[in-house]
């Protein structure tokens, strides 16, 4: 017997999933939101988020999701884990291919997020998380009281990195595979201004060292230009080279830029070219990247699957 057929379909649970879960479950279209392998999205490994509007003292980035989840739940969302590997959305209704099962849903919101790219030298994962090796200077930064540290990447993120973990790290080597920044001016000026940060340029990393003491120890580079390999002492790794939006399963039905962010359809952010499909935060957006604009796709995402859902047949 076929499962019955959704409303609507949820991939994610980032700000954008949930906020388009709070928004689809309140117009009572009870939907289905699929959960991934980091439950939350990226805020749950953030300690304290500053600038979401509403909390003049801060709040815990997990328990701002918590909280978004059981808002959503209150209202009738259902959870379920799942990990969508292909999608048919040539035909009505839309169907969802998972490893274990099949979802057909009339309308889907995809929210699937970002991930942090990684360099993918020898020693990088096995001190990845907790062991030195991370991707977020705000989660972790304040580790590093005292210690020096790297920060590999050139563009906005890894200036925003190093100037952030300048406070806590009595110094911050910049390490980068050219000999200019890619970040906007007024960013790279401040960073490479700072007396605390020293840029390494035209350098890229080899391996990340300390794996047999279970704790960073420094990272072996190699001069792009000259071929000479040398170590830098360090404590902490930030890695800051850029995300990899979460967009592969869906690449055969919903178009995507040249670095595979959804392209949404002119004059919308949500809307895509398949009637019915909507997508929502990270995936569909390189440039703001925060958690208010990701829950502002998501809002408008619900709202435009309400109405389409209203027009056919919902
Ligand atoms: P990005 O602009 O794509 O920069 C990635 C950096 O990592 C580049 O400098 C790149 O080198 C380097 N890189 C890429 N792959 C590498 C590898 N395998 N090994 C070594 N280095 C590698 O990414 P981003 O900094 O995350 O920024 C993404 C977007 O968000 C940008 O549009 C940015 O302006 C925006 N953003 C804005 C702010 C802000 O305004 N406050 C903060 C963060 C991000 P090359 O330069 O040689 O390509």
């Amino acid at each position: 017997m076929s499962s019955p057929v959704e409303n609507v379909v949820i991939v994610g649970t980032g700000c954008a999933g949930l906020t388009a879960a709070i928004y689809t479950a309140r117009a009572n279209l009870t939907p289905l939101v699929l959960e991934g392998v980091q439950p939350g999205g990226q805020l749950t490994t953030t300690s304290e988020v500053e600038n979401f509007p509403g909390f003049p003292e801060g709040v815990d980035g997990f328990m701002l999701m918590d909280n978004l989840r059981k808002q959503a739940a209150r209202f009738g969302a259902r959870f379920e884990s799942g990990l969508v590997e292909s999608v048919d959305f040539g035909s009505m209704p839309r169907v969802l291919k998972l490893s274990d099962r099949e979802i057909r849903t009339k309308a889907v919101i995809i929210a699937t997020g970002a991930s942090p790219r990684m360099t993918g030298v020898p020693g990088e994962k096995e001190l990845f998380g907790g062991k030195g090796v991370t991707t977020c200077a705000t989660c972790d930064g304040a580790f590093y009281r005292n210690m020096e540290v790297i920060v590999i990447g050139g563009g906005d993120s890894a200036a925003e990195e190093a100037l952030f973990l300048t406070r806590f790290a009595s110094k911050v080597r910049l390490v980068h595979r050219r000999n200019e920044l890619r970040a906007s001016k007024i960013m790279a000026d401040r960073v490479l201004e700072h007396p605390k940060v020293e840029p390494v340029w035209d350098t890229v990393p080899v391996e990340v060292l300390g794996v047999g003491e279970g704790g960073v120890s420094g990272m072996r580079v190699k001069n792009v230009k000259t071929g000479e390999e040398s170590v830098i002492p360090a404590k902490g790794v930030f890695v800051a080279i850029g995300h990899e939006p979460n967009t592969r399963p869906f690449r055969s039905a919903i178009d995507v830029d040249d670095k595979g962010y959804f392209l949404p359809v002119n004059g919308s952010q949500v809307k895509t070219r398949v009637p019915g499909i909507y997508v929502a935060g990270d995936c569909a957006d390189h440039v703001y990247r925060q958690a208010i604009t990701a829950a502002g796709m998501g809002c408008q995402a619900a709202i435009e699957a309400e109405r389409w859902l209203a027009e056919h047949g919902g």
